[in-house]
Parts: structure tokens; C-alpha cells; sequence
């Protein structure tokens, strides 16, 4: 590796004005292999910006001739827009600044006919796959039962990741441990190929095979490839630490002799390890291209030295990295706070409550975030920015309650809580899959039309006939009464405990689990949706909710505060970014540290990484003692990132001195008296005068205390057997021991 000393840019550039050294170096060394590798905040993509205008003001090239990559289209687009304000309309011209996807989809639609494609060739998302793959199973008698189709897409994908064909799979040793590889009985490379033939015939690819295609047609036609090495005169790349294999042979392929390649990346901030990105590609590139000028920047220009200091304490704890120092010459700002709070429903009221305090003070919305590990994590946030006015955005998917899993169980509870919801019925008729046709269904909707009643009072009503094949017949009958079956439930069930058994007994369940994909994080929004449902007596309440919350929604303007996954926010910049949710088991997830150890691990506290690091004044970080999960309250012990951040960089405002997690001495500046609880599994928890905004409060009302007989709507009379701050454990007579909340009881 060979570290250039920081001589002068050799070329005077008007876009170096306002860059330090290093980054007007990588602005300015055109020619040749540069790998920019730097911290977070450093100015990377200020510096490749400022790269492409100068390559253009220089008439080094046409605008058409820079192959620049980003991660997002909305990235490109911000890219872009930046290069016109620097240069102007030349920066119009540059057709190829996007994603490796949809660069790799232009260059195949010119050139499709050599690979046996038409020009129109269809690009499959990830449904169209499934159903393909279900298509090919059926023909090749896999059984659908045994064998999921998701998993068998999700099996491809990361094959075409790694650039692996049906030949490379055969012509693997024998034991290696490629992932997939066994599925149906061995029968997986055969799929593969039946699989890639069937795409030929449709005329179609995924978007896997954009890139590999590529791959094929240029080693296939070397004298094309030398005309691409003749159109690409300069390759960039940002975001480089998450390419994957496949990505980075394309651009090897494409970089030409000029090896005018250059990289931008921090591999502290490899967040996509699991989509099949490699951090070894950044290792790789000093071997593949030796003699590579390597620029290292360190000055931060983003986050105050506070916020920079929590981020580099914290990601020291990752064993493998290259390593870096990070400095900045801005002000120390104002320390992280970390809260520990009593339940979700404190730490979403107290984040609201902060943001109102900062917008007091003058910043926008939109310059505020809300970063999560999961999305199910954001349906409290979204209630409590709702309930407080405050416009929000959720940035990369849609809102809560606009998700197709959520739809669709609310679905099912509308139709429940009324028959004549026919929009309720068309939505979920057929999901899961019940094997009804289209026609059968639109044979139902104008049976009701003509009699004007509900489409399930005509299913009812053909039932009763023979108007029906006996496969159809079956399947209806066994919806009906699954529906009478839930209906009567909600007299004996909470609103909860029905959508916990509607999403089982729905078969609702078993597909999410059939979906290797998105399937956890789907099933995990259902959980949400249950503890949400938990809060409401009945489940009228509830649906009257949401009604609300959906009209709420409607007349968010774009300046919001940006609410998404801490994914979604690389790259991207706040003045105030608030971080719920650190808390062994969400943050680190439990599910990453499970199936991949310490890498797996290692790749949630690069996530924590970046989630400080979006910050340019203000982090807050925040956990909770008690989080309902499926209905259920369970003791939650603060995320070990929490002890990571250097103290000195740290502000609690209250609580918790955790015994087990060695939280340690920083939190001992309570001077309120504490009272404390036990909290099961052994933990004991000192709580401090709680957050302000806490609505749990240590006071108990109504002169409530042990041995008070006491009335509760949905369990009737019970006796106080202990309490819990605000929440009481009740005997009751009928229902059992349960943990209520003071205020939804009166004294009997
Ligand atoms: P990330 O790793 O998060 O992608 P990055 O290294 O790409 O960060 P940029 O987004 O390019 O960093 O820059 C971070 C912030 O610092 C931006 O607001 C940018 O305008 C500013 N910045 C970058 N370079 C300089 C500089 N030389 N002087 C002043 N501000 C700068
Ligand atoms: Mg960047």
C-alpha cells in the first residue's frame, strides 16, 4: 500500500476551494487506482462531487463518460444535483450516475440481443421471482409444503451475490459450505438451471442477473468491453464497503488499462453483510490495483467532538477494522444523553417532547431523525408524533399501518368486528392463499351486488347451494367458520389476545414463516400490532384507532421529522438524531448475534456506528426497563453499546444502575430518592425519579395499595398483591395474576 504524503494538489482546481489536503487530492488525482478510506462525516461525498465537476470543468471527459455509483437513486439524484450546482448543465450529461442496478440495466437493453434477451426485457421483482420459482417447483414436483420458494429466491440472491452460476455450483469441491446448496434433496442446482432457462423463455431477468449478465456479455465480447473501457474513462464508486462480489467484478471488469477507478468507503460503516456485501473488497483493491493511491481523511467536518468522540469509543470495540483516527476542529457540543426510561410509551413521549423543545429553538423538523434497529419499533413513535402534531416522514417504507401485513390483519379483525366490510373481505379473501380464483371471487362480489348485501352474507347465502365446486365450497366453509369462531372469541378475548389467534389460526403465521426474506421483520410487526392492540379495552377502541391514525397521516408535509431504519440514514445527515431502542436483543438484534456470532455482532455496532455519526449537534440515545412484546411485558437490560460510549462523551439524565450490564457510576448522579422494584430474571432495578415525560409515576393513585380490593374492566375484581411504580400485580378471581396499570382500576 503506498500512502502519498499530502504534497500540494497538483492541479490548480476552482473545486478544491474550502477542501483540506487529503480531500482536494482525491479530487485531483484523476489518473490511476485511488481508494479514498475514511470516517464517517469526513467528506467522502463531498469529495467525489467535487471530483466529477473538476473532471468536467477540465475537459478531461464528456459527462457520459463517468461511470459514478452510488448506493440509492436518491443518491444519485442528490449527486447530481450538486455536480449542476457546481459545474451546470454539463452535469445534465451524465447518464450513467445511479445505482449498480440500474447502470448495468442500460448498458444490457443496448446490447441484450448477444446474450439471446429482446430489448424489452422484463425486470422481475421479488414477487414476480416467488411466483416463478412456485411455477418451477410445480413443474419439477417439489412440494410447495416442504419447500419454500422464498428461501429457495432468498438461496439465489446469494448466489448471484457471490456471481456463482449453475456451473460454478456443480464444479465446487465437495463439502464446501456453500449456503443452499442441499435444499430439496440436492436438487438445487437443478433448479438453478431450470430456473435461468425459464427466465430466457419469459424474457426476463432479476436483479441479480443484471449484473452477472453484464459480467458474461463482456467476457464473451472483448472487443465491446474494450469499447466501454474506451466510454468509462473514469469509474467512482461511493458507499464501496457495502458492494458485493458480483458489484465488484463489474467494476473491475469496466475500469479500464487507465485504471482510472476511484473508491470511496469506511468500512466502519459495512452495514449490509448480510445482503452479501463484502468489507474484503476494500482489502482487495490494494491488491488488485498496487501502486493504488491511498487517501486517508480524518478531519470530521459533520459532528461535534462530543458526538464524534461516543461514535469512535464505541466502534473500537470491533476487533476486525483497519482502524483510524477521527478529529474534528469544530466545538466540543453538547455530551450524548442516554435515558434509560420506564416503558416504550415514556421513551416515544419523551423523544416527541424533545423535538418540540428543538423546533422551539429554531430547528426544523426535517433536520431531526428518529433511527431504528427494526420497523416494527416505529409504530410508537408514529402514534406519539401523531397525538403531539408533529409532521413526520417515514423515509424508506411505508408508515405503520400502511403495511401490507398490518393491512391485512386489520383486515381481518374489520371483518370480524363487522361482515358488511367488503373492502376488508376482498383484501383478504384469498391470504393466505385459500385457492379461490379470481373468478370465484368476482362470482361472490356480483352474487352481492344483485341481492345488495355483504359479499360475505352472499358467500353465506351460496354456501347453501350448489352453485359452487366442492374445492371451493371447502374453502369458504372453513373461512366462515373460522370467522364465527373468532366473532364469538372477542366476547371472552382481549383485542390482543384475538389478533394473536387470528394470526395463527389465519395461516397468516405460517406464511410469514415461509418468507426467508422479509418474513421476521413482517412477523415482528404483527407483534408490534398485538402489544399495540394490548393497550385498548376492546376491539372497537382499537379500530377507531387506527381509522384515526390513517387520517392523521394524510397531511404530513415534506417537512417532517424523518423517521426510518438506521439502514436507511447512510450517508444522510441531521442536526438532531434521536436513537430509541438500545437494548440487549433489539440493538444488537438478537437474531444477528444468534446466526452470526461476533461478526454478526460486530456488524450491529458498526450500525451504532452510524447511527451517532448522522448526527451533526445532538444524539440522544435511549433504552427502557419494560417493553411489550406480543402483549406481554418483558425486563429488558440496556444494549452493551450503551456501556460503550466513553463516559466522558456521555450525559444520563436519569435511572438505572444495572447490576448485570456494569452499567456503571456515571448513572449514580441521582440525587432524587429512587424507589426500586423487582423485575423478575433476577434484575434488580433502581429507577430514579422517572423522566419528566414519564407518564409512569411512583405516586400510586386513588389510595391504591396492597390488600385493596380494586374493579378492572376487562379482568373484574381482583385484590392488590404488589406494586410496581404506577402498574400493580392484581390476583384477580377469575382471571389470575396480572400486572395492570393504577389507572385502568378502581377501588371496589
Ligand atoms: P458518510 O461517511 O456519512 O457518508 P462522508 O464522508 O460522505 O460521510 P460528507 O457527507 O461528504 O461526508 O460530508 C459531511 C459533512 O461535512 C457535509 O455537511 C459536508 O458538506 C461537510 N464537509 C465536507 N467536507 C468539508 C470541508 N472541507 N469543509 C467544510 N465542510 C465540509
Ligand atoms: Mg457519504
Amino acid at each position: 500500500m503506498i500512502t502519498t504524503d499530502l504534497k500540494p494538489a497538483p492541479i490548480v482546481s476552482r473545486f478544491i476551494e474550502g477542501l483540506n489536503a487529503p480531500q482536494a487530492q482525491a479530487v485531483t488525482t484523476t489518473e490511476g487506482p485511488v481508494l479514498v478510506l475514511a470516517g464517517a462525516g469526513t467528506g467522502k461525498t463531498r469529495a467525489l462531487t467535487a471530483r466529477i465537476a473538476h473532471i468536467l470543468d477540465q475537459r478531461l471527459c464528456q459527462p457520459w463518460q463517468i461511470l459514478c455509483v452510488t448506493f440509492t437513486n436518491k443518491a444519485a439524484r442528490e449527486m447530481k444535483e450538486r455536480a449542476e450546482s457546481l459545474i451546470g448543465p454539463p452535469a445534465e450529461g451524465l447518464k450513467y450516475l445511479g445505482t449498480f442496478h440500474s447502470i448495468a440495466a442500460q448498458i444490457l437493453r443496448q446490447h441484450c440481443e448477444r446474450i439471446g434477451l429482446k430489448s424489452n426485457f422484463v425486470i422481475l421483482d421479488d414477487d414476480d421471482q416467488v411466483r416463478l420459482i412456485k411455477a418451477i417447483f410445480e413443474e419439477k414436483g417439489i412440494d410447495p409444503k416442504q419447500f419454500s420458494s422464498k428461501t429457495f429466491g432468498f438461496y439465489l440472491d446469494g448466489w448471484k451475490n457471490k456471481a456463482i452460476s449453475p456451473k460454478d455450483l456443480q464444479s465446487l469441491p465437495p463439502g464446501s459450505s456453500i449456503e443452499g446448496l442441499d435444499f430439496a434433496h440436492g436438487r438445487a442446482i437443478a433448479l438453478y438451471e431450470a430456473y435461468q432457462e425459464r427466465l430466457k423463455v419469459l424474457n426476463a431477468v432479476d436483479f441479480g442477473d443484471l449484473l452477472l449478465h453484464c459480467l458474461h456479455l463482456f467476457r464473451a465480447n472483448p472487443e465491446l468491453l474494450s469499447d466501454y473501457h474506451q466510454r468509462f474513462r473514469y469509474v467512482m464508486v461511493d458507499e464501496y464497503q457495502d458492494t458485493n462480489v458480483a458489484q465488484y467484478l463489474w467494476l473491475r471488469l469496466l475500469t479500464g488499462p487507465t485504471r482510472n477507478l476511484c473508491c470511496v468507503g469506511d468500512d466502519d460503516q459495512s452495514i449490509y453483510g448480510w445482503r452479501g456485501a463484502e468489507v474484503d473488497n476494500i482489502l482487495r483493491f490494494e491488491r488488485d490495483f498496487p501502486g493504488a493511491t491511498i487517501i486517508r481523511l480524518e478531519e470530521n467536518y459533520r459532528s461535534t467532538g462530543h458526538i464524534l468522540g461516543a461514535a469512535s469509543g464505541l466502534i473500537a470495540a470491533n476487533q476486525s477494522r483497519l482502524g483510524k483516527t477521527l478529529w474534528t476542529g469544530g466545538d466540543e457540543g453538547t455530551k450524548v444523553k442516554i435515558s434509560g426510561l420506564w416503558d416504550g410509551a415514556s421513551e416515544a413521549a419523551t423523544v416527541c417532547e424533545r423535538i418540540d423543545n428543538l423546533r422551539a429553538d429554531g430547528i426544523r423538523p426535517k433536520d431531526m431523525a428518529i433511527l431504528v434497529r427494526a420497523s416494527f419499533q416505529m409504530r410508537a413513535f408514529e402514534e406519539a408524533l401523531g397525538r403531539a402534531h408533529i409532521p413526520y416522514i417515514v423515509v424508506g417504507g411505508p408508515r405503520f399501518f400502511e403495511r401490507a401485513e398490518i393491512r391485512d390483519m386489520v383486515a381481518y379483525l374489520r371483518l370480524i368486528s363487522s361482515e358488511d366490510d367488503d373492502l376488508a373481505f376482498e383484501r383478504i379473501i384469498n391470504v393466505p392463499k385459500r385457492g379461490l380464483g379470481d373468478a370465484t371471487i368476482a362470482k361472490l362480489m356480483a352474487h352481492a351486488r344483485l341481492g345488495g348485501t355483504s359479499t360475505m352474507q352472499a358467500v353465506r347465502d351460496l354456501l347453501d347451494t350448489d352453485e359452487l365446486a366442492a374445492r371451493t365450497k371447502t374453502a369458504l366453509m372453513g373461512f366462515v367458520r373460522d370467522l364465527d369462531r373468532w366473532r364469538e372469541a372477542m366476547a371472552s378475548l382481549s383485542a390482543d389476545q384475538l389478533v394473536d389467534r387470528v394470526i395463527v389460526e389465519s395461516g397468516y403465521h405460517d406464511l410469514m414463516r415461509s418468507d426467508r426474506t422479509s418474513g421476521e421483520t413482517r412477523l415482528e410487526n404483527l407483534k408490534e400490532l398485538s402489544s399495540a392492540m394490548a393497550e385498548f379495552p376492546d376491539l372497537g377502541a382499537f379500530l377507531g384507532h387506527v381509522q384515526l391514525t390513517m387520517d392523521l397521516e394524510k397531511d404530513h408535509g415534506s417537512d417532517g421529522v424523518r423517521l426510518m431504519t438506521l439502514h436507511a440514514s447512510k450517508g444522510l445527515e441531521f442536526q438532531a438524531v434521536f436513537l430509541p431502542g438500545w437494548e440487549e436483543g433489539i440493538f444488537p438484534s438478537q437474531r444477528s448475534v444468534d446466526e452470526h456470532g461476533l461478526k454478526g455482532l460486530e456488524e450491529e455496532r458498526r450500525l451504532a456506528y452510524v447511527g451517532l455519526t448522522r448526527a451533526r449537534k445532538i444524539a440522544e440515545v435511549s433504552y427502557v426497563a419494560n417493553r411489550q412484546v406480543y402483549g406481554r411485558w418483558t425486563n429488558q437490560l440496556p444494549s452493551r453499546f450503551v456501556d460503550e460510549i466513553p463516559p466522558v462523551h456521555a450525559i444520563s439524565d436519569s435511572v438505572m444502575g444495572y447490576g448485570a450490564s456494569g452499567v456503571s457510576s456515571r448513572f449514580d448522579n441521582l440525587t432524587q430518592p429512587v424507589y426500586s422494584t423487582n423485575l423478575g430474571n433476577n434484575l434488580k432495578v433502581q429507577m430514579g425519579t422517572p423522566h419528566r415525560h414519564t407518564p409512569a409515576k411512583p405516586v400510586l393513585a386513588k389510595g391504591l395499595e396492597v390488600g385493596v380490593r380494586v374493579f378492572h374492566i376487562k379482568f373484574g375484581y381482583g385484590k392488590i398483591t404488589s406494586q410496581d411504580g404506577n402498574k400493580l400485580i392484581v390476583n384477580f378471581e377469575h382471571s389470575g395474576e396480572k400486572k395492570v396499570l393504577d389507572s385502568f382500576v378502581d377501588k371496589a
